[in-house]
C-alpha cells in the first residue's frame, strides 16, 4: 500500500517536556509480548480471570443503516449480543473476556484497526509512521498533550476565543496563552506568523511558543471553520517557526450544507468524501500535527472514547502516559462501538451515519438561522452562517449600548444582556467567557448560541427572546 512509500515523520525530542521524556514503558505492560509465545503459561501480569467476571453477554439495539431515526430504530434497529467467550468460540473477533480484562494502553486491537482503517479513508495522512491510539474523548487527550509537549510557563498558540475547557486544563498547569486573531474562517495566518516574528523572550518571561491548539471545524466557541487554503496557509507558518499543532476536531464531520446555497447534498459516499475539508493530518508531509478525534459528537459523549492519530514517535509517548493513567477506554464501550462500528455497520454503514448527522445539523442550523432572521434586531445584531459545529456566534456592537455613553466598561454591558436574556427565559454564553488570553482588550462583544441542544421549536423561542432583552437593553421599538 501507498503508506509504505510515503516519507517518514519529522523528530519532535526538542519539543517534548521533561516529563514526557522521563517516562519509561510500563514493565507489566512491556511483558505481554512474551504472552504470545505458543505454550507461555503466565504467571505474570495481575489480570483477574473472566471466571470472575459478573457479565455474562451484553446486548445493544442500534439502527441498521441507512435508516438512522430514533423511530426506525425502534421498529426495525437490529439487536446485537456480545458473549462472553465468542471469541474461542468462533462467533466473534471480540468478545467480553477480552474487553473487560487489562489490555494495552492504545486500546483493544480490534477498535485501533477499525480506527486506523477510517483514518486512511478520511485523512490519507502523506507519512508513513503514523498511528492511532485510543483515549477517553478529547479532553483528557488535550490534558496529556499538554503535559507532553509543554514545561510551565511555556507559551502556546491558539485562537483568540476558544474553547473554555481546553483553557482551563492549561492554565493550572502554568501554560499561558499567545492569542491569535480571527476572521470568520478561524485563526488568523499573518497575525500568528507576526505574533512569533516578533517575539520578545524577555518581555514575556518565555521562549517562543512551539505548540498550537485548534478547531479547524466549527471552532467552538466562534463556529469559524478554515477553508482548505486558510489550513495550507497556517501549516506553513508553523512550518516557518518550528510549530507542531494539535487540532481538536469533535466537529469535523458536523460539516454542513452551504447555508441557503440550493445545492444538494452529497449523494453518494464517494461525493461526502470529497467535500469534506481537508484536515491538518491530511496535508502533514512533516508529521508535525497531532489530531484528536472523538466520538462524543458524532455517536454520544458517554461513550468516553476517541482517539489521537500521529507520527509513532508522539503516540508511542501518549501510550506510555496511558499506561500510568487512565490505560485505554472502558471495554464496554470498546466491545459496543466495535459491535456497532465494525461487525454492523462496517466503514461504509458508518460513512452513511456520518451523512446523516451532516444532514441532522444543517436542518438545525438552518431553523437558528431562520429565528435570527425573524426575531433579531439587524441594528444590534450581525452572524454569519456557520458552515460546522454546533455554534451561532452572534456579535453585538455594544458601544451602540446606552450604557456606554454613561461610561459602562465591556463586561459591564456584557452582563446586563446576558442578565436581560436569562430575565426572559433564554439562556446563552457570554462570549468573554472563551477569552483565551484575559489580559488582552476586548474590542467586540459576542454572544454563543448552540442549535444542538434543544428541541427546533424551543431554540426558535429562545431566539425569540433574546431578541426582545436586546432590544430592551438597547432601548429599540419592537
Ligand atoms: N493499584 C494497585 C495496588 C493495583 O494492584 C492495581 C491493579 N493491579 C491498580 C491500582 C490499577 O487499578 P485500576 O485497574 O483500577 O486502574
Ligand atoms: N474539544 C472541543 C473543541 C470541544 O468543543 C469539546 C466538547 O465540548 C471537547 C473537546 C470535549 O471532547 P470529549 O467529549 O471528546 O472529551
Amino acid at each position: 500500500p501507498a503508506c509504505f512509500t510515503r516519507p517518514k515523520a519529522k523528530r519532535w525530542d526538542h519539543h517534548l517536556s521533561l516529563e514526557a521524556k522521563s517516562r519509561k514503558p510500563s514493565s507489566l505492560k512491556g511483558a505481554a509480548k512474551f504472552l504470545s509465545r505458543p505454550g507461555m503459561i503466565s504467571l505474570g501480569g495481575g489480570l483477574p480471570s473472566s471466571e470472575t467476571f459478573p457479565f455474562e453477554e451484553m446486548s445493544i439495539k442500534v439502527p441498521r443503516a441507512p435508516k438512522f431515526s430514533e423511530a426506525e430504530t425502534h421498529v426495525s434497529g437490529t439487536t446485537i449480543t456480545a458473549g462472553k467467550h465468542d471469541i474461542k468460540e468462533g462467533k466473534s473477533l471480540f468478545d467480553l473476556e477480552v474487553a473487560l480484562n487489562y489490555g494495552q494502553s492504545v486500546g483493544f486491537a480490534q477498535m485501533v484497526r477499525f480506527v486506523t482503517e477510517h483514518t486512511e479513508i478520511i485523512h490519507e495522512p502523506p507519512y508513513s509512521d503514523w498511528y492511532c491510539c485510543l483515549t477517553v474523548g478529547n479532553t483528557m487527550a488535550w490534558d496529556a498533550t499538554l503535559r507532553i509537549f509543554c514545561e510551565r510557563g511555556d507559551y502556546i498558540l491558539t485562537e483568540e476565543y476558544a474553547f473554555a475547557s481546553a483553557l482551563e486544563t492549561a492554565a493550572p498547569l502554568g501554560i499561558r496563552i499567545a492569542a491569535v486573531k480571527m476572521d470568520e474562517q478561524g485563526l488568523l495566518p499573518e497575525d500568528m506568523d507576526e505574533l512569533l516574528s516578533n517575539w520578545d523572550e524577555k518581555a514575556r518571561g518565555a521562549a517562543k511558543p512551539h505548540l498550537l491548539y485548534t478547531v479547524p471545524s466549527g471552532q467552538n466557541p466562534t463556529g469559524a471553520t478554515q477553508s482548505a487554503q486558510r489550513r495550507q496557509e497556517v501549516y506553513k507558518v508553523c512550518q516557518r517557526h518550528d510549530i507542531f499543532i494539535v487540532e481538536d476536531e469533535p466537529y469535523y464531520f458536523l460539516q454542513m450544507e452551504p447555508y441557503k446555497a440550493g445545492v444538494p447534498p452529497p449523494s453518494s459516499r464517494e461525493e461526502f468524501l470529497k467535500v469534506l475539508l481537508p484536515s491538518f493530518l491530511k496535508i502533514d508531509v512533516d508529521g508535525r500535527v497531532l489530531r484528536l478525534e472523538s466520538f462524543s459528537k458524532v455517536l454520544s459523549p458517554g461513550t468516553r472514547t476517541g482517539w489521537i492519530v500521529g507520527s509513532e514517535q508522539i503516540v508511542e509517548r501518549f501510550a506510555r502516559h496511558f499506561e500510568s493513567s487512565n490505560q485505554n477506554p472502558s471495554g464496554f464501550s470498546q466491545l459496543a462501538l466495535f459491535k456497532l462500528l465494525d461487525e454492523e455497520w462496517g466503514h461504509a454503514g458508518y460513512l452513511d451515519w456520518l451523512m446523516h448527522m451532516r444532514l441532522y445539523y444543517t436542518h438545525r442550523r438552518d431553523a437558528l438561522l431562520e429565528a435570527c432572521e425573524k426575531y433579531l434586531p439587524r441594528e444590534v445584531t450581525s452572524w454569519v452562517p456557520p458552515s460546522a459545529g454546533m455554534f451561532q456566534w452572534i456579535e453585538v456592537p455594544w458601544k451602540k449600548h446606552p450604557g456606554y455613553a454613561q461610561g459602562k466598561s465591556h463586561a459591564e454591558i456584557e452582563e446586563a444582556i446576558f442578565l436581560a436574556s436569562v430575565d426572559r427565559g433564554a439562556l446563552l454564553s457570554r462570549g468573554s467567557w472563551f477569552r483565551s488570553d484575559k489580559h488582552m482588550a476586548e474590542d467586540k462583544m459576542f454572544f454563543r448560541a448552540t442549535f444542538a441542544a434543544a428541541p427546533t421549536d424551543k431554540m426558535q423561542e429562545a431566539i425569540k427572546r433574546f431578541g426582545d432583552a436586546l432590544r430592551a437593553e438597547f432601548g429599540l421599538k419592537d
